[in-house]
């Protein structure tokens, strides 16, 4: 039995997990581990500290199923729906361009419903708070270490990090990693944006027109959601939630900041644009340093072997593009690497 290691609990991994049970069943213990204190990564929901019934998605937003993958995604964009994870956008999103015989689905439970539902099926055993900083070789094993906590062995490795964590990690992974991958690797690009959660008392009447809008002429905000009437959800007992998106230049300009300086100019800037907003009764702040990948890995392969035996791989949307058909596509990349060598 091998015992498989995936670091990352965000879509990518989470799919690799379920598609390899699947693929593998009894032969592998699947263990996950994740830095962050629950599943999600970019695919998070946050909650409010008061209401944890009161929601907000502060990364991906919808499932845009575009007709380059209806047909090859089909089949997990179908059980999707058929389990009520996703159901179809139906509320105005103002200023959204779609691509030609595209359509979205949303999430009444928030997008972090997508991972978790991947990641029950899988039975893999997951660990929160368990932030992998050196990957060693040793004796055929990969020891790996965490920040806090003692190093356990594996017999394969996943990064499904964004790549600018994977070239941090140490030990030695760093010289197995060959220089033209090096370089390559070194290429992975991505936006930067920062998000903001609004949490609003039950009862609250947010008074717009649209469930969510694209801004184009204001130099902090690019995106607002009234996440709740998104996501389809308005309810007399839960109050409504909003989503901020910043646009990328402030995200770059502002990066280095702390969220806390950079909170209260954004909510200037949502007054400015929404003068009669009520007055929130949580809010959270999100820093997006890796938000969407603006350049991904040359030819975008999905996965890449950083070792083979034993198998050091790395997959995510760095490998594909920036969405849920482009971390599908990898981890099937992924699966099947592993499965074609268990079956030599
Ligand atoms: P991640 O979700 O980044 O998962 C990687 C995980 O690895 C994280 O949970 C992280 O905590 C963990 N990790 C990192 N380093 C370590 C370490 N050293 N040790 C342990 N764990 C570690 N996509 C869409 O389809 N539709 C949208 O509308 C959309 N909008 C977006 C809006 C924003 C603001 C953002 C940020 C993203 C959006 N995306 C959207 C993109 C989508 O969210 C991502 O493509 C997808 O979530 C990436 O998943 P992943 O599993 O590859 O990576």
């Amino acid at each position: 039995m091998s015992r498989i290691l995936i670091v990352g609990a965000g879509l990518t991994g989470s799919l690799c997990a379920h598609l390899l049970r699947r693929a593998l069943a009894s032969k592998l213990q699947l263990v996950i581990w994740d830095k962050a204190r629950g599943a999600g990564g970019r695919m998070s929901t946050s909650r409010c500290t008061s209401d944890p019934n009161c929601t907000v998605d502060l990364g991906a937003q919808y499932i845009t199923v575009t007709p380059d993958y209806a047909q090859k995604h089909k089949m997990f964009h179908d059980e999707l729906v058929a389990k009520g994870i996703c159901i179809p956008l139906r509320a105005t999103v103002e200023g959204m361009v779609m691509k030609e015989g595209s359509y979205n689905l949303v999430t009444p439970q928030g997008v972090s419903s997508i991972v978790k539902h991947y990641l029950s099926q899988s039975g893999a055993d997951i660990f929160y708070e368990r932030h992998v900083t050196h990957i060693n070789l040793r004796e055929g094993k990969w020891e790996v270490c965490r920040k806090s906590g003692t190093p356990e062995n594996f017999d394969i490795v996943v990064l499904t990090m964004p790549v600018p964590q994977i070239l941090q990690l140490q030990g030695d992974i760093s010289q197995l990693i060959k220089e033209k991958q090096r370089q390559q690797l070194e290429t992975v690009s991505y936006s930067s944006r920062y998000a903001l959660g609004l949490f609003y008392e039950t009862g609250t009447q947010i008074d717009v027109p649209w469930a969510a809008k694209y801004i184009s002429d204001n130099p902090c905000i690019r995106f607002i959601s009234i996440d709740n009437k998104k996501r389809n959800v308005e309810s007399s007992e839960i109050g409504p939630s909003l989503v901020v998106h910043t646009s990328v230049p402030f995200g770059i300009e502002n990066l280095e900041q702390e969220k806390e300086a950079v909170q209260p100019l954004i909510l200037k800037q949502l007054n400015s644009l929404l003068p009669n907003l009520p007055q929130a009764k949580d809010i959270k702040c999100q820093k997006w340093r890796y938000s969407q990948v603006t350049e991904a890995f040359p030819e975008c392969p999905g996965q890449i072997t950083l070792h083979s035996k034993p198998f050091l791989l790395c997959g995510g949307d760095g490998f594909t593009h920036s969405n849920f058909d482009g971390c599908t596509e990898s981890a099937l990349r992924i699966v099947e690497t592993i499965v074609s060598q268990s079956q030599h």
